[in-house]
């Protein structure tokens, strides 16, 4: 039985010294680690190849590690990212997440963190978590497989939408400020970002809710609440 998942991973980091202490880390807990050092290179990595995380350092020669993201998102490439930079302001963050990335790490950082971080999404994202279907109405997501169905049709989440679902499936019936799903779904207790959260429901509605009985309801003042209207 292996403990912690481990997977195949993509770093994109221009900086030698940094690339290899990663690399070795990562190599150390497991993973399979591939490492390139050019923006252009990462998106044409990440694009061709099959990876459960892309470590994308956001200062990158050629494109920006945000554009490479941005660039994989439209190509339909919904691998979780993890974003590396020098950078700590908090409008970066949130240009990160808005360019669809799911974790944010600032440099300097620990490469402990670095490690634990990327087991939490590994683990978050279903790779290599044991099956948990949840249901509500006839909405049902697996996180093992990454799989969201609605009447059976199968619908394709980004890994951000897929696990502010979970978040709510799990949850289905309560409702949930804003401030607890950007702790529960961001990790982040970061102000003046509830908009991330406004801006991923109206995601979620359009693709969940689409030409059916809305399950995602808002609570004006209070939140938002997953539910089964029929029950
Ligand atoms: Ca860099």
């Amino acid at each position: 039985m292996n403990q912690s998942s481990t997977g195949r991973i993509l770093l994109v980091e221009d900086e030698a010294s940094i690339a290899d202490v990663v690399t070795t880390a990562l190599r150390y807990n497991g993973h399979n680690v591939c490492h390139v050092s050019g923006g252009l290179q990462g998106l044409e990595q990440g694009t061709n190849e099959d990876y459960d995380l892309i470590i994308l350092d956001v200062m990158l020669p050629g494109i920006d590690g945000f554009e490479v993201c941005q660039r994989l998102r439209d190509a339909d490439r919904f691998v979780p990212v993890l974003f590396l930079t020098a950078r700590s302001e908090p409008d970066d963050r949130i240009k990160g997440f808005l360019a669809g990335g799911d974790d944010y790490l600032p440099k300097p950082f620990s490469i402990d963190e670095l490690v634990l971080r990327v087991a939490a999404i590994l683990r978050r994202t279903g790779r290599g978590a044991a099956s948990e279907l949840l249901r509500v109405a006839d909405l049902t997501i697996d996180s093992a497989g990454h799989d969201v169905r609605r009447a059976g049709a199968s619908i394709e989440l980004s890994p951000t939408e897929f696990r502010l679902l979970h978040y709510m499936m799990a949850n289905a019936g309560i409702v949930l400020s804003k401030t607890q799903i950007l702790a529960n779904v961001w990790d982040y207790d970061y102000e003046g970002s509830e908009n991330v959260v406004e801006l991923y429901i109206g995601y979620l509605r359009r693709k969940i809710d689409d030409g059916q009985p809305a399950l995602i309801h808002t609570k004006r003042g209070a939140g938002y609440v997953l539910r089964d209207a029929q029950a």
